[in-house]
């Protein structure tokens, strides 16, 4: 039925990383033929660029933390900083491990690897046939899972800046770095080298960091970011970036400051340019991103996308969640079986660490009004009993309802990100502030202030 001069599959995924994988594996597993197209390494921004690496040196972070906090508990400890090549070159081999693996067990699922940049050539009788360095591939099934890159702004000398994916090949440790960006990618790497004992300004356009979080994060983690020496440029309007002799200078309104390095934290943009998405009609909004129905449709029979193509929650289990049920659908005959975008925790690798989940306490009032009910606290861990850094938990829960049904949950603070997964489970589950005040409590931890607030 195809001719020869093309290799054909069942299903194609472009992109080999979080959601193309997982709708690859699947795939294989009920015994589909199935290829990845893969320009760089597997396992895309997660593995390479993204939470594996980043979350290496969160922990580096949180050991430098321990060391200055020993102290206060009779340990005779000096910190002489950290050692910037071997923690990298243990960083980087930790993820090429990944890599390694990923390779071999694509190919021991009989996954065929494509190495080479995709695109769409075009749409015949229902199949699709896509072009890789001249050789043709053509499948029934076409999932675009092609990810999204750093964006650059279009200021005078942007390009003295680099973003996170170029964080991650620094081979010297940076004294003086501005990031710039609120959100949780420039929070993170703020937090890292602030605490690697880099001096570290942020600059954010908006008055608070995470803006799109519960209000009460952003603000407790100023005030810790700030206590731990980190310089918060507010409101701030970046207009140039200079090379000059003593580093790189951020302009900022009328105010300059000088850095080694300067990262770009402002957002990510779809990769949709370069796949001739229009030679097959797949429509994509102005800025790149591939609008997709609940069971990730595109406007296209047989073209699907997943992951963070598809503009919503940007989260690796989010992109692996929908690559699964996606090839669940197609391949095990569960059409129904789709992700629930509406539950999904999540945390920020900050110090201390943020995790949250469901509606801010203002998003539930626009909807639910005067029935919503908020539960707050906020303390000192007993981890820092004999410590001088006194860092703040806070928590917030947001009910709604007669029932006092939990729709969100924000933390800060040391623990925090461990603790969600668990509740999140509840919440999933529909859990009520009844159901958390009739659990016991587990003495003494921080989590067993969520069960007994008042
Ligand atoms: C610094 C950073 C930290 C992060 N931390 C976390 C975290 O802690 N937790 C979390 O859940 N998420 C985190 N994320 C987000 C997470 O990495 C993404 O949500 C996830 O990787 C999305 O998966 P994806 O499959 O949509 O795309 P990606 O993982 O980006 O994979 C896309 C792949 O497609 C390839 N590609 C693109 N175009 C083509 C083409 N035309 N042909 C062939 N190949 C192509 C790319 O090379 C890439 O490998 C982080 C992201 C960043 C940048």
């Amino acid at each position: 039925m195809h001719n020869s001069k093309h290799k054909h599959f069942d299903v194609i995924a472009i992109g080999g990383g979080s959601g193309g994988l997982a709708v690859a594996e699947k795939a294989a597993q009920y015994g589909k033929k199935v290829a990845i197209i893969e320009v760089a390494n597997m396992g895309g921004t997660c593995v390479n660029q993204g939470c594996v690496p980043k979350k290496v040196m969160w922990y580096a972070a949180n050991l430098s933390h321990a060391i200055h906090d020993a102290q206060g508990f009779g340990f005779n400890t000096q910190h002489n900083g950290v050692n910037w090549t071997q923690l990298t070159q243990g960083r980087n081999e930790y993820v090429n491990d990944i890599v390694k693996y990923w390779d071999q067990y694509i190919d021991s699922n009989g996954i065929v690897h494509i190495n080479g940049y995709g695109k769409f050539v075009k749409t015949e009788q229902g199949i699709h046939y896509l072009e890789v360095n001249g050789q043709q591939y053509s499948a029934e099934h076409v999932v675009i899972a092609t990810g999204g890159k750093p964006i650059i702004p279009s200021i005078p000398g942007a390009h003295y800046g680099i973003t996170s994916d170029e964080f991650f090949t620094l081979k010297e440790h940076p004294k003086r770095i501005a990031l710039i960006g609120g959100g949780f990618i420039g929070v993170e790497l703020s937090g890292v080298m602030n605490t690697l004992e880099s001096e570290v300004n942020i600059y954010a356009r908006e008055d608070r960091l995470l803006e799109n979080f519960d209000p009460m994060l952003g603000n407790v983690l100023m005030t810790e970011m700030s206590r731990q020496g980190i310089t918060l440029n507010m409101k701030a309007d970046i207009t140039a970036l200079n090379k000059t002799s003593k580093g790189i200078e951020v302009v900022n309104g009328n105010e300059r400051k000088v850095f080694d390095i300067v990262i770009w934290a402002i957002g990510r943009a779809a990769n949709t340019r370069d796949l001739n998405l229009s030679g097959v009609g797949v429509y994509v909004n102005n800025n790149g991103v591939i609008p997709v129905d609940a069971y990730e449709n595109t406007n296209v029979k047989g073209i699907y996308a997943i992951g963070d193509i598809t503009g919503r929650v940007a989260l690796t289990p989010v992109a692996v969640d929908a690559g699964r049920k996606l090839a669940e659908r197609l391949f095990n005959n569960v059409p129904t079986v789709r992700v629930n975008y509406d539950q999904i925790p999540s945390v920020v690798f900050t110090h201390p660490p943020i995790a949250t989940m469901g509606m801010t306490e203002s998003r539930a009032k626009q909807i639910y009004g005067n029935s919503v009910k908020v539960y707050e606290t906020s303390f000192t861990p007993m981890r820092f009993a004999l410590s001088d850094n006194k860092s703040t938990t806070a928590m917030k829960l947001v009910c709604v309802g007669e029932i006092e049904r939990i729709v969100g949950i924000h933390l800060i603070g040391e623990g925090v990100d461990e603790m969600l997964q668990g509740f999140a489970v509840a919440i999933t589950m529909g859990a009520t502030k009844a159901d958390f005040d009739a659990t016991m409590a587990i003495h003494p931890t921080s989590s067993e202030e969520l069960v007994t607030m008042k």
